[in-house]
């Protein structure tokens, strides 16, 4: 809800998000899909549109967008039908892109957003459908002339349609991240937006709380979860603004300019009629083997939601925790991996805190951690058998993480071991009472003088010595 001048607006937003297949062909040519190659060598005769060349579906894609459908617990359907979309534009040379239009692959499914309050929201997804990427037509390489680059030409695509259910900037974030760490786990899109292979459309109204829909306008192509936040939260207000001075929203497409953090218009809504669209004749019915998609659905992995709660349930994380953690999948095998065995919430303490820190830091990914689950494991277990503290532990993990080193051999090296012994802890703490006459004589007045000996103690021991041990001997010496 955005309050206005003249009372509260609700914002609504449907996204079409476009995500590329993970597959090593296109989606009706066996051109390869590798991005960063050369412009313009990862093209077929298929792709360009030569005359008299015909489609071949990828039956890997077809499998791809059925596995998204049902991870989407969405209702595959058993025929769906290609159409051609028409339109002309330098970087489709065909004049026309292969889709889905009245017969989609996929149907009605939903996607369950966690709020920040807790709460969950579902979102419907209205479809997905396959089809072809275009083209990239490149403005900067020469001062007059525009240059095209067909390699994305063909690449598949699924079209992820969500109903109009989403309200505010911030709910939109949480779908895409949620569609994307999804569709991460199926392994059918990588969700690299900065590569494009997740690009997203905005479609954003506003209206009375309980009227019906106002018109909507659509942002379009935006490539990353912070500029469709973004995005969005400017066009609600444009849209508020407009319709408080007294003018109305005009039904248009417009683009983000990133660099002013305002959309534009870029050209006025063209109708479904505006493409002509038609069947392919070039391509058969896709009719799907209902045992096949049965066996899909039995080998569809844990998704997040499921994992969420089991680990929750299994090794009683906080949920906050839980959800942190199924976020990417790499990062749940790491954790579960590091917690059998052992403290589950530990495990988790120092995936969240020390593991994310150090990968932030380093900007790498989980997959390429320097500590692996079974030397942090390791570390871990030092810290529960009293070979060193806690504190000593932050020490031997940086290590670890710049040299990759065993967790044993670092402490074995550097001479880190706790010292357990009460007769060597028992000579600093005299040493440091001895030293201190001054905060000896303050403690009956002032109990927290007990931190400051701490400290001395561990300074004097390197930081080496029992903590528990340390405490009990001062109060004891110090009459506590
Ligand atoms: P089109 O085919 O013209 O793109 P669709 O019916 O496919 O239109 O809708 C496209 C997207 O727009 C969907 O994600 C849908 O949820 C969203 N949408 C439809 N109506 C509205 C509205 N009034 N406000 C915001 N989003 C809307
Ligand atoms: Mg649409």
């Amino acid at each position: 809800m955005i309050e206005g001048r003249t009372g509260a607006w609700e914002v609504v937003i449907g996204l079409e998000v476009h995500a590329q297949v993970i597959a090593e062909a296109k989606l009706f040519s066996g051109a390869a899909t590798a991005f960063g190659a050369a412009p313009n060598s990862q093209v077929s005769t298929v792709d360009a549109a030569f005359p008299g060349m015909l489609p071949v579906l990828n039956r890997h894609c077809v499998e791809q967008a059925v596995r998204t459908g049902l991870g989407l617990d969405a209702a595959i359907n058993l025929v769906s039908v290609f159409a051609r979309k028409n339109y002309f534009y330098p970087d489709l040379p065909a004049g026309y892109q292969i889709s889905q239009y009245e017969q989609p692959l996929v149907g009605h499914g939903q996607v369950s957003l966690d709020l920040p309050d807790g709460s969950t929201r579902t979102v419907g997804i209205t479809r997905l459908h396959l089809e072809q990427d275009a083209g990239k037509s490149l403005h900067d390489q020469h001062p007059r002339d525009t240059y095209v680059d067909l390699n994305r030409a063909g690449i598949g695509l699924m079209e992820i349609v969500s109903e109009p259910d989403l309200r505010s900037g911030e709910e939109a974030g949480l779908y895409l991240r949620k569609l994307r760490s999804i569709l991460r786990y199926l392994g059918t899109c990588d969700g690299n937006m900065e590569e494009g292979s997740l690009r997203c459309d905005c479609n954003v109204s506003v209206r009375r709380p309980g009227e019906p829909y106002g018109t909507r306008c659509e942002i379009k192509n935006l490539n990353s979860v912070r500029f469709a936040m973004q995005a969005i939260d400017y066009e609600a207000r444009r849209q508020i603004e407009l319709i408080e001075g007294g003018g109305t929203v005009a039904q248009e497409t417009r683009l983000f300019d990133t660099a002013r953090g305002v959309t534009r218009p870029m050209r006025s809504k063209e109708h479904d009629y505006d493409y002509r669209y038609f069947p392919d004749p070039d391509l058969l019915p896709l009719i799907l083997d209902p045992d096949w998609v049965a066996q899909m659905r039995a080998e569809l992995p844990e998704l997040p939601d499921a994992k969420r709660a089991r680990f929750v349930s299994q090794y009683g994380l906080p949920p906050a925790d839980a959800m942190v953690l199924v976020t990417e999948r790499a990062t749940a095998d790491y954790f579960e991996t590091l917690a059998k065995g052992r403290d589950a919430k530990a495990a988790a303490n120092w995936v969240i805190g020390d593991l994310f820190g150090a990968l932030n830091r380093k900007g790498m990914t989980i997959e390429h951690s320097p500590v692996a689950a079974a030397q942090l494991g390791a570390l871990i277990d030092l810290i529960a058998d009293g070979t060193i503290s806690g504190r000593i532990a932050k020490d031997v993990f940086a290590e670890m993480v710049e040299t990759g080193a065993d967790p044993g051999a670092i402490v074995a090296a550097k001479g880190l071991r706790q010292v357990t012994d009460a007769g060597a802890i028992e000579a600093a703490v005299d040493a440091a009472l001895a030293a201190h006459p001054a905060q000896v004589a303050q403690y009956a007045a002032n109990p927290k003088v007990l931190g400051f000996f701490v400290g001395q103690v561990m300074k004097a021991t390197g930081g080496k010595a029992n903590p528990a041990l340390v405490n009990e001997l001062l109060r004891r010496k110090l009459g506590g």
